[in-house]
């Protein structure tokens, strides 16, 4: 399981530039953050609870052995729960730890945002100053002045830079 998690981190790591594997990761990073930190605090809460009560029972054996009870079997309870509770903490702290190795993307898509230019006029998706067709629909984003030849948006009327009607 954490193979797995690590590849993907790897993956999403090595392409946060992309806007689809920046949420991805962001999502991923906050499940595993929440899910690292409550098994972390489960885990340590019990393993502390478990230990707590190993000794306060070994306390009060050792009062009542000299009594002639034998040996407090309750004792056994907390002795072997501290071992799944410890597990669960240290899975707890490996999923912390993957989450927090996840990059955060926060920084490289605000510069995604930034270069976005627009919307495409036939469907509305984002559209970068550099694309000259929409990647979704397919809708011509630029045309050519005929007089100059510059590149203009495809909702001019006049191109910016001769004043040529288009
Ligand atoms: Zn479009
Ligand atoms: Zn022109």
């Amino acid at each position: 399981m954490f193979n797995d998690l690590r590849e993907e981190i790897r993956l999403l790591n090595s392409d946060v530039n992309n806007v689809v594997s920046s949420k991805k990761a962001k999502e991923l990073r906050k499940k595993l953050l929440i899910i690292g930190g409550v098994l972390t605090a489960v885990g340590l809460i019990g393993a502390i609870a478990c230990f707590v009560s190993f000794v306060l029972i070994a306390v009060n054996s050792v009062n009542n052995f000299s009594a002639g009870s034998g040996f407090p079997t309750l004792i056994l309870i907390p002795f072997f729960l501290l071992i799944p509770f410890s597990v669960v903490a240290s899975i707890g702290s490996k999923l912390l730890k993957l989450g927090l190795s996840i990059v955060i993307t926060g920084y490289t898509s605000n510069l995604i945002e930034e270069t976005v230019w627009g919307k495409c006029p036939n469907c509305g998706d984002k559209i970068t100053k550099e694309e000259l067709f929409c990647n979704k629909c397919g809708q011509k984003l630029k045309s050519k002045c005929p007089e100059c030849n510059y590149i203009n948006e495809i909702t001019d009327n006049y191109c910016v830079k001769c004043g040529h009607k288009l």
